[in-house]
């Protein structure tokens, strides 16, 4: 598992409410959000490669474009008619087990990663469920279903298997980094976002108050399906303590420990593979 991260939450909303404040302002807020957090264990560096840090910041201007598919849950895609984001995992929409006990998801990453390092950056993250997984992404031939990895506004995906081609968007400029590729992925798998889980009160407080607007449907609870697996504040799915603040105040607080350190993984956590390998019933022992 990763070492330990060093929180840079404050940078990384600096940048994140830039478009909906005053540049000024937020920095000003951030600087006090500083003073007060210097008291956890975390520093803070220049750059937070944590998956939700990075979908934040490449999200905060999404969902503004009609011909793309609407945008809930801050990165996951859902099409017209909000379904609940019910476990459609217990319905049909995990991916296809074969006879050799591997659950082959087919992709396609479009030409618009011209860039060798792009392509490079999605297919070792791809490849980063095969280490560990029986899931192996492998490039589609003539398969129906299959995940189209695209750089379209920002960084989504749907939640599990959709019929035919389904767009992961892993935005250029924002998107293109292991823990995005591993997170929406893991949509794409059938998994929400831990700060969802069913059993989320208990781990983590939700302050209302501080979250934008618009943002407040990010942080409804879903009936998850949680595979007897502990909540983990570690998980690449796991949102950072100031996502969607409107004011730089925390909008997720673990419980009771309200320091712990949430939101921070820059790969998928032990935790995170645990589930794939349950959904999915992998038998082979992985390491
Ligand atoms: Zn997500």
């Amino acid at each position: 598992m990763a070492p330990v991260f060093v929180l840079t939450v404050f940078i990384a909303v600096l940048c994140s409410v830039q478009g909906r404040s005053t540049g000024k302002a937020s920095f000003e807020k951030s600087e006090e959000d500083m003073e007060i957090d210097s008291t956890n264990t975390n520093s803070i560096k220049e750059e937070d490669f944590s998956a939700s840090t990075l979908i934040e910041k490449a999200n905060r201007n999404l969902g503004k474009s009609l011909d793309e598919p609407l945008v809930m849950f801050g990165d996951i895609a859902v099409n017209t008619g909000f379904m609940n984001a019910d476990p459609c995992t217990a319905s049909g929409c995990k991916w296809k087990k074969y006879s050799d006990g591997n659950v082959y998801v087919p992709y396609v990453i479009s030409n618009q990663y011209s860039a060798p390092q792009e392509r490079y950056v999605i297919e070792s993250g791809l490849q980063t469920f095969a280490a560990s997984t029986c899931v192996q992404f492998i490039p589609r031939t003539n398969q129906r279903d299959f995940v189209d990895i695209q750089s379209q506004s920002g960084c989504f995906s749907y939640i599990g298997r959709q019929d035919n081609g389904q767009v992961v968007s892993l935005n250029k400029n924002g998107c293109v980094y292991l823990s995005v590729v591993q997170h929406e992925m893991l949509h794409a798998l059938g998994f929400n976002h831990e700060q969802s889980r069913s059993d989320r009160d208990s781990h983590v407080r939700i302050l209302t108050q501080n979250i934008m607007p618009e943002m407040e449907d990010n942080f409804k609870r879903i009936n998850t399906i949680n595979l007897g697996t502990p909540y983990d504040y570690n998980s690449v799915m796991q949102y950072g303590r100031l996502a969607f603040s409107k004011n730089n105040q925390p909008t997720i607080l673990p419980i009771p420990d309200s320091s712990a350190v949430i939101g921070m993984a820059t790969q998928m956590s032990p935790i995170d593979i645990l589930r794939i390998n349950l959904l999915y019933n992998c038998s082979r022992q992985f390491d």
